[in-house]
């Protein structure tokens, strides 16, 4: 029987039954923040974690309810870390993946394979209230490096042109439960799920 309720501030899906499989068994019922029509939040901060957590507040403060907030991306060694917390409009407001990814691999035109460096990152906050001045932060990080053009269907955003050094494949070759096994989000959730149960005493 779910205890408490925890607001995720996302509309996704998949985010959503990852999470309640994972939380559900600690005792929080998770709820998407669309529950109480939370319009999106204006995601201004520079890194994942402030984005989270600028999330994670905003869900709070409109629900009354715990609330945890997530943000991932793409950071390219050779980039400097672009395109980073701008992962989703690398290539402009709405473009989609096949245009980030063109524009990834243009930039990484004629750049020798040991230089194609690049990890991805998701930051997950959780916030008790919100002006919790001590939210639960977990951050995960993939590392792998950039193809020369992209292999496999399966994924989304750059999963066809991230390559996984210890499977062999792209990330897009590797089915959800391996992914989910090695994956920055999937780190960063079972860190978070680590503090939760170490807070409850478990
Ligand atoms: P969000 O945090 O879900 O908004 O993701 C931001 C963007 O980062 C996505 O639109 C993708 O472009 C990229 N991204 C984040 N995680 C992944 C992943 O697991 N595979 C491929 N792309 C990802």
């Amino acid at each position: 029987m779910a205890e408490h309720c925890l607001v995720l501030a996302s509309g996704n899906k998949g985010k959503l039954r990852e999470m309640t499989a994972m939380l559900k068994p600690l005792g929080w019922e998770v709820r998407p923040q669309s529950d109480w029509d939370v319009p999106d939040a204006i995601e201004d901060g520079l890194s994942f974690v402030e984005n989270a957590l600028i999330k994670a507040r905003h869900a709070a403060r409109r629900t009354g309810q715990a609330a945890l907030g997530d943000d991932s991306g793409l950071a390219v060694d050779f980039l400097g870390g672009a395109p980073g917390i701008y992962s989703a409009r690398y290539a402009g407001e709405g473009a989609g993946d096949r245009a980030n990814n063109a524009k990834l691999l243009t930039a990484l035109a004629d750049v020798p394979e040991l230089e194609r460096g690049a990890h991805f990152y998701c930051a997950m906050a959780l916030v008790r209230t919100p002006e919790d001045p001590a939210p639960m932060i977990a951050i995960g990080r993939w590392d792998g490096r950039i193809l020369e053009a992209p292999q496999g269907e399966g994924g989304f955003g750059y999963d066809p042109l991230f390559w996984v050094p210890g499977q062999a494949c792209s990330s897009a070759q590797l089915s959800p439960e391996v992914k989910n096994r090695l994956s920055h989000r999937g780190l960063a959730l079972r860190l978070l799920v680590e503090q939760i149960e170490e807070e409850q005493g478990g």
